[in-house]
């Protein structure tokens, strides 16, 4: 086993077990190990930036300038974008530096895919949100995500880590399955509406192309919508998976147990936490600090936990897997 990567580290990109995770790279100049070296290398849109045409996010108190970079707008000083897997050199001091508050933002946008992680590895059964052929999940799904229908998984019938279609049993209701639905402008990389001082998130619906939301078209069947003189005869969403770039059609809702994942070569237990490979990011997503490793150790170690990792887990331990790793095909590579 090689040793833990030191800070400040380029990354191998070698992170085969986590499935979303937030790049940051380094504004011109900025001096990041390795970022020169691959400046000229083609960079695949997963921007999670407004692809659009504002100029200026409001991001907290103050407006970020946005700048042109590689076919792709980006906050000027650095990008954020979801991306799989993770380049890992050192985002954290840089991104630190740049925003004083990124900390509770990372943690607001990843509690819920949070949430999910720690159910899963307590109920045993895991509720991805993928491409088919993918081997990571692009969300997460917990009790309270929504579905195409409107309503929550909890308000969809009972499922088991074998369920094949979940269907909703509330009055009325003619879904025969649950499929994720993002209900936050944030997850289809919107980030600008957070900030609007009228913007009413609870208001917020993702969209079809024929501009109706998806509670507007019929949850069953092809998903026609239901507006009156609109021709819409499938819901064909106008936004993109903010971890795969993908299109909402191409993904389904996975209910899976652990050994089903395992021997399909997903991530399980702390592997499943979002930022699993990075300590310092994973904590954040737990605990809203990066040195506070306490939830983890509490997931991993604690009472009920499970049994995974040997030997010492702290912040900055390269993970390791215990018995039963060598089915899994997640191996994580320090170099
Ligand atoms: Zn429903
Ligand atoms: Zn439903
Ligand atoms: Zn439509
Ligand atoms: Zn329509
Ligand atoms: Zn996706």
């Amino acid at each position: 086993m090689s040793s833990k990567k030191p800070p400040g580290a380029k990354g191998s990109g070698k992170t085969t077990g986590s499935n979303v995770n937030i790049e940051f790279e380094a504004p011109k100049g900025a001096k990041t190990p390795g970022a020169g070296s691959k400046a000229g290398a083609p960079v695949k849109s997963k921007a999670v930036v407004p692809k659009g045409k504002q100029s200026m996010v409001p991001m907290g108190n103050k407006s970020i300038a946005m700048k042109q970079e590689g076919g792709m707008l980006i906050p000027e000083g650095y990008s954020v974008r979801k991306i799989e897997p993770a380049k890992n050199y050192d985002v954290m001091s840089f991104a630190r530096a740049m925003n004083p508050d990124f900390a509770p933002r990372l943690k607001k946008l990843f509690d819920p895919e949070t949430e999910a992680a720690v159910e899963a590895q307590k109920t045993g059964i895991y509720i991805g949100w993928r491409c088919p052929e993918f081997k990571h999940d692009c969300q997460r799904v917990n009790k309270i995500s929504k579905c195409f229908c409107g309503h929550l998984l909890g308000e969809h019938a009972k499922y088991t880590g074998k369920s094949i279609r979940v269907p909703c049993v509330q009055g009325g209701c003619k879904c025969k399955g649950f499929a994720w639905i993002p209900s936050r402008p944030e997850d289809v990389g919107e980030f600008w509406h957070q900030r609007r001082r009228d913007f009413d998130p609870s208001k917020w619906r993702a969209k079809c192309r024929c501009k109706h939301t998806h509670e507007e078209h019929d949850p069953a069947g092809m998903r026609r919508c239901k507006i009156s003189g609109c021709s819409c005869g499938h819901f064909d969403s106008n936004f993109l998976c903010a971890a795969c770039d993908q299109h909402w059609e191409r993904h389904e809702t996975f209910f899976e147990t652990e050994d089903i994942r395992v021997e399909n070569g997903l991530p399980v237990g702390e592997m499943y936490l979002p930022f699993a490979e990075m300590p310092d990011l994973r904590n954040i997503a737990l605990t809203g600090r990066e040195d506070d490793d306490s939830q983890y150790l509490a997931l991993t170690q604690g009472e009920g936990s499970i049994p995974r990792t040997q030997g010492p887990v702290g912040n900055n331990a390269p993970v390791n897997f215990g018995a039963g790793s060598s089915k899994s095909g997640f191996k994580p590579v320090y170099d």
